[in-house]
């Protein structure tokens, strides 16, 4: 049985423009959808467009055209369902530092409506890790707890899809561990997820789909796996002047792809191999390399011209 969507957005368009001469297309004619209990991750560069994927979705943006439906309900004609349908998690710390977690879980409870009687703040506070931290004030709570403590306000209303933008960005490495732990519990527990980072490693860990924004503009939507294959083998093709004894694994993770009389195709693991190596052992056969072209269209080259600039 196929997993159904839970939030797609089609044809997805947003023009900022503060005056005529000057305005910026963050998202062009963006689509993907999201399926049920996965973890998206929205990976991309800062600039991308991330953070105006996620404010469209939370109403703080209003998109230029395209369709938006979250949990069935069309972001034009259902608004408030749309909101309650989703938790946001935002960047930037916003916490009220003479609240403590407890107090400051109930009155965001109340916003949103949800009465005494059907409140879960306990659970939301033991699902953090926070059940110790309950009366303490936000202030004296340190950078980690502050930030699940965002997580677990954005799980008052019981959202089936929690948005995070940038969970970790200048969080320390125990501290992200800590918080793919929590993000995973969660999940287990149904909730779908929906991440943008511009970590890769992190997109690797967490993710089980991806898309990659450059520039408003999705470069990439696949499997992790499908996108790891694609990053971690690289293909390279030599034009040799004799058919050389070659096999799979006469180097480390390298696949034989075709061996003739003027040409040799390849394929290894960048991190298992280099293309020096391959070269060597061809010398060492006696065959002499007349070109060599590699398959520059992977993934890896998507990544780092994203990366950079
Ligand atoms: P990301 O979150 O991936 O870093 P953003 O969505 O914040 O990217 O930004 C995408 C583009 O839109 C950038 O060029 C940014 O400068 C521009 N942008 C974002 N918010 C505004 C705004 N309120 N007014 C004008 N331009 C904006
Ligand atoms: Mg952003």
């Amino acid at each position: 049985m196929s997993k159904k969507n839970v939030l797609y957005v089609k044809n997805l368009n947003k023009i900022y423009s503060k005056n005529s001469s000057k305005s910026i297309h963050a998202l062009s004619n963006l689509n993907l959808e999201v399926k049920e209990n996965e973890i998206f991750g929205l990976l991309g560069p800062n600039g991308a467009g991330k953070s105006t994927f996620i404010n469209i979705l939370s109403g703080l943006v209003n998109k230029t055209s395209g369709e938006v439906n979250v949990w069935g309900f069309d972001l034009d004609k259902n608004p408030r369902q749309v909101k309650a349908s989703l938790g946001i998690v935002p960047q930037e710390v916003n916490l009220d530092p003479f609240f403590n977690p407890k107090k400051l879980l109930e009155l965001h409870a109340g916003f949103y409506g949800v009465k005494k009687n059907e409140r879960i703040t306990e659970t939301i506070l033991k699902l953090v890790s926070l059940e110790n931290q309950a009366g303490s004030y936000s202030r004296n709570l340190s950078g980690g707890m502050k930030r699940r403590l965002l997580i677990a306000k954005a799980l008052v209303h019981q959202p089936p899809i929690v948005i995070l933008d940038e969970p970790t960005a200048g969080v320390d490495v125990e501290l992200r561990k800590n918080l793919w732990e929590n993000l995973k519990l969660l999940n287990e527990q149904g909730v779908t997820i929906i991440l943008t980072t511009h970590y890769i490693h992190e997109a690797e860990q967490m993710c089980d789909q991806i898309g990659i924004l450059n520039k408003g503009q999705l470069v990439a939507l696949d499997t992790t796996k499908n996108l790891l294959d694609k990053i971690q083998r690289k293909t390279v093709r030599f034009v040799l002047n004799s058919k050389v004894n070659i096999k799979d694994n006469s180097l480390n993770s390298l696949k034989i792809i075709s061996s003739n009389s003027n040409e040799l195709v390849v394929s290894y693991e960048k991190n298992k191999l280099e293309i020096e190596k391959i070269i060597s052992f061809l010398g060492s056969q006696n065959v002499k390399i007349n070109d060599i072209t590699t398959d520059d269209g992977d993934l890896e080259d998507v990544f780092i011209k994203l990366t950079k600039n």
